[in-house]
């Protein structure tokens, strides 16, 4: 459990230093069991999300009553975690960020097309299954709204919230984690792109076969791990 505490931690830490989330804005849970989760809550002295700590990381119920102790909150938008955890029991991590980049070429009406491939496999794939857009850009504080969450993201994995940020899913802290990074990723490059006055084709069929899904040891864990150093090199590591 205090592993997993830090893993949740870390991914705060890894999303704040690749400037998804600013400040205290965010949070990343993982799924113990049927009904129960870890949760990046809000203590008294919260220095926001890039100092996370492993306390930080509370237990509570698809109700958001838990362990909270210390003077600590559930944010008030956990109804995104809860009610996508409800909705899909598949679902072991969910992570909702406030990608700066995301956001503004998401308002600018600039398209994430798969206009790459082995540049970036994941972000590549995941331009060409769709990246779903709830159009409301209000703060989720209510299980109706988490479910319409839930719903407008389906089973894509990954979805844009207009005007407020990003959510991401996973079998694991570290999957949910890497298809932020890739979202924003992608939104970077759509966005130059389009800067750049640039419209190119999208990657073809045949080039399409050749870009494989190589697997979760390599796009969630090896690069969990870069990410963990660069971390480490920083001094922020846990
Ligand atoms: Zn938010």
């Amino acid at each position: 459990m205090s592993d997993l505490r830090t893993t949740v931690a870390t991914a705060c830490r890894i999303l704040a230093q690749q400037d998804l989330v600013a400040d205290v804005l965010g949070h990343v849970s993982v799924r113990l069991d049927t009904d129960r989760i870890l949760l990046r809550c809000r203590g008294p002295q919260d220095r926001g999300l890039l100092f996370t700590i492993a306390d930080d990381i509370r237990e509570i119920d698809l109700d958001g009553r838990g362990d909270l102790d210390g003077g600590y909150a559930v944010p008030n938008e956990f109804h995104i975690h809860t009610e996508l955890f409800r909705a899909h029991p598949e679902i072991k991590a969910v992570v909702h960020a406030h990608p700066r980049d995301v956001v503004i070429a998401d308002l600018a009406g600039v398209e994430l097309r798969q206009t790459f491939g082995a540049y970036n496999i994941p972000a590549s794939r995941l331009a060409h299954r769709g990246v779903p857009v709830y159009p409301r850009s209000v703060l989720i504080r209510t299980p109706q709204l988490g479910r319409a969450v839930a719903a407008a993201i389906g089973d894509a994995g990954v979805g844009i919230l207009r005007g407020h940020g990003v959510v991401t899913v996973g079998d694991s802290v570290e999957q949910a984690t890497m298809r932020a990074l890739d979202l924003a990723e992608l939104s970077r490059i759509s966005a130059q792109l389009t800067r750049l006055g640039a419209r190119p084709h999208t990657v073809s069929d045949d080039d399409r076969q050749e870009l494989p899904d190589l697997g979760s040891a390599f796009n969630d864990s090896s690069r969990w791990r870069h990410y963990t150093c660069r971390l480490q090199g920083a001094g922020l590591a846990l």
